[in-house]
């Protein structure tokens, strides 16, 4: 038997080296603080849980979904999308329900690629914007994303040849795993370069409610022109402790919305109507819960931060995300200070290599873990290092 080609050219999975050596020390009892997983640590606010409890007591929850979200999911992320950010979206066509928003950023590579066409994507991110392309046998370009420019990435130098087969530019402000953030102006030349060059501009929006220090992130949607090239992701995942429920909306441009629901019609029957009740109750429900939320990381933010400076690890103070961006010692690679630290530290970060080549040189801390396992991977890591 014979797997197709991809499934060889796909890039070794980041974290399996690291996953192996945490299982063989955890096998000997060794304690391990992981600061990799970008997952929340805290459960789901009750009253989205309640909603779920009673949904799924509803025999009409127990059949077939709606392929799109139902109407009353697609309303409530059209209402949202006008109460958080002011963002006018019809819920007939531009608003699709998403099984989590990687599902629905993998299959717009689906929709939109030929083998041997382009995606641009950010030098550093989330790995599905380059891994979708790969299993569409498309290529992907890395925009270059330095410190210095902000980590914003740099779409002026885009060589001729290329761009003629580019078909999407994906981005994502706040950004994982940098933390940085774009303001309008970068949104407004990533917009105009979109429609100069007609290209879908795919917006990952899923960190825009983890903000800090009065920030508020926008919607990409909120600029002139965006819904003319623009389809935004948004998730439920982050901004409500939703990771395991599944839940996420595209919105925007009604042809790539149109486009992508065409790909999933062909591939899933939707989201279970039960969960999108509940996602329901996350969006239009009191938002004390997210504010919260941000409370607590942006804490744990500072502990980090302080932490970080205190060892003489270089870092930046993010505005948003759970994440901290550090540089590593010099005369270390990401991967090998990662190793270090998990060897040395039993602490478990991300070498930043994994989120593409100018990832390399960094470590990504996650903070989903409490105070005081923060402040104990601190301590060892300032050990590990003496
Ligand atoms: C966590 C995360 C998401 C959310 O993905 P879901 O599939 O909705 O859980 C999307 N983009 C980025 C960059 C993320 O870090």
């Amino acid at each position: 038997m014979r797997t197709a080609a991809f499934l060889n050219r796909m890039p070794p999975y980041l974290f399996a080296q690291i996953d192996a050596k945490r299982d063989a020390l955890e096998a000997q009892g060794v304690d391990v603080i992981s600061l990799g997983i970008g997952d929340p640590d805290t459960p789901t606010p009750p009253h989205i849980v309640d909603a779920m409890a009673e949904a799924i007591r509803n025999p009409a929850n127990h059949r077939y979904p709606d392929y799109a979200g139902s109407r009353a999911y697609r309303t409530a992320c059209a209402d949202w999308m006008r109460s958080r950010f002011g963002v006018e979206v019809d819920p007939a066509t531009e608003v699709l329900a998403l099984i989590g928003s990687k599902e629905g950023i993998a299959h717009l590579h689906t929709a939109y690629l030929d083998p041997g066409d382009w995606v641009l994507a950010p030098s550093i991110g989330y790995p599905v914007y380059s891994g979708g392309a790969l299993m569409q046998n498309a290529n992907t370009y890395f925009m270059p994303m330095r410190e210095e420019d902000g980590f914003l990435a740099d779409f002026s130098q885009v060589p001729a040849d290329v761009l003629d087969a580019a078909k999407i530019m994906f981005l994502g402000y706040p950004n994982n795993p940098t933390g940085a953030c774009a303001a309008e102006a970068y949104f407004d030349a990533a917009i105009a370069f979109c429609l100069e060059h007609d290209l879908l501009l795919a917006h990952d929006n899923a960190y825009c409610d983890i903000c800090f220090d009065g920030y508020r992130a926008p919607s990409i949607l909120e600029r002139p022109h965006a819904k003319e090239c623009c389809i935004e992701f948004f998730s439920l995942s982050k901004s409500y402790n939703m990771t395991g429920w599944r839940i996420a909306f595209a919105c925007g441009n009604p042809e790539a919305v149109g486009a992508l629901g065409t790909v999933k019609n062909n591939l899933d029957s939707g989201q279970f109507t039960a969960v999108q009740d509940a996602a329901i109750a996350a969006l239009s429900g009191d938002q004390q819960c997210v504010a919260d939320l941000c409370a607590l990381y942006q804490h744990r933010r500072d502990v980090v931060v302080e932490a970080l400076r205190a060892i003489g690890l270089e870092c930046n103070t993010p505005k948003a995300t759970i994440y901290v961006w550090a540089k590593v010692p010099a005369g270390e690679t990401s991967a090998s200070f990662a190793t270090k630290l998990l060897e040395q530290a039993h602490v478990i970060v991300t070498p930043g290599s994994g989120y593409g080549p100018d990832g390399e040189g960094y470590i990504r801390i996650s903070l989903t873990t409490p105070d005081d396992r923060l402040l104990e991977a601190a301590r060892r890591i300032k050990e590990a290092m003496a």
